[in-house]
């Protein structure tokens, strides 16, 4: 068996925030298993690994296309953008560990900087959340990133650093230890998201060796650790090539069937 060049495999995770409905996501899926059918690999090699965080409304469309194409099962993951703590109550908007599973959903983005920035949730409720997911059995991409004024403050790994100690202080205190098997770290620099802005390669892997060093002092070491902000086919091939870059939490470029298939061929290639 060959090495692989990336050790704990590639993921490309398209974050579609609000946008595409269930007829939109069904054609993007469809599109997308077309096109790697007529590819001469029409599955992805092993390590490579895709999931499409669609909105509430979508997410049973999506499973269920995912289903209608074999080409797409295995590998390609459907996951909601966000989930509360508790399993239920009075928490209006909010969707729940339970709710999710219930419909076949095993994966969830939390922490992400829109969530922190526009909607209020703290370093605190992102622990919650985290903690509670990963004890209730789902994979879960955890979210950190410095803002601009925070890097210009050279205060980007005590900003990312403290994020990560902070949820798992709170983990530790609700007795819910992590499970690096299902644990996922996005590094995104809250200045790079939407902007058009990516850090270069050697701003990413400096981020990414620093997390990476915190999550083997966890005892997390196999935890992977994607890079968010702006990622296009064009300039993920580079990202990829840093040592710690084990893949992309993608927003604009992943709402193209197009363009999500050159982010994934790339992928493919970085194995
Ligand atoms: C994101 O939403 O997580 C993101 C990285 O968005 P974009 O790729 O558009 O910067």
């Amino acid at each position: 068996m060959p090495k692989l060049v990336k050790p704990r495999g590639v993921l490309v995770a398209g974050n579609w925030k609000m946008n595409h409905g269930p007829k939109a996501a069904h054609a993007f899926l469809s599109e997308l298993a077309q096109a790697l059918a007529s590819t001469h690999s029409a599955k992805p090699p092993a390590g490579l690994r895709a999931a499409v965080l669609t909105p509430a409304v979508t997410l049973s469309a999506a499973l269920q296309a995912v289903q209608e194409h074999p080409t797409l099962q295995g590998w390609l993951q459907v996951g909601a953008q966000n989930a509360h703590h508790e399993p239920s109550g009075a928490y209006t908007g909010e969707l729940s560990g339970p709710l999710l599973r219930e419909i076949g959903i095993g994966l969830a983005l939390v922490g992400h900087s829109e969530r922190r920035q526009l909607f209020g949730e703290t370093d605190e409720t992102a622990g919650q959340r985290l903690s509670s997911l990963l004890h209730q059995g789902f994979q879960v991409i955890f979210c950190v990133g410095e803002t601009l004024g925070q890097r210009q403050a050279k205060a980007t790994a005590k900003t990312v650093l403290g994020q990560l100690e902070w949820a798992h202080r709170v983990a530790a205190a609700r007795r819910e230890p992590w499970d690096a098997s299902r644990l996922i770290i996005a590094y995104e620099p809250v200045w790079a998201i939407g902007t058009g802005l990516t850090a270069t390669p050697g701003q990413a892997q400096e981020v990414h060796a620093l997390i990476r060093g915190w999550l083997e002092g966890k005892g997390l070491g196999q935890t992977p650790v994607l890079y968010g902000g702006s990622v296009t086919p064009e300039n993920f091939a580079g990202l990829l090539e840093c040592p710690d870059v084990d893949g992309g939490l993608v927003g604009g470029a992943s709402l193209k069937s197009a363009s999500f298939l050159k982010l994934i061929e790339t992928g493919a290639q970085a194995i």
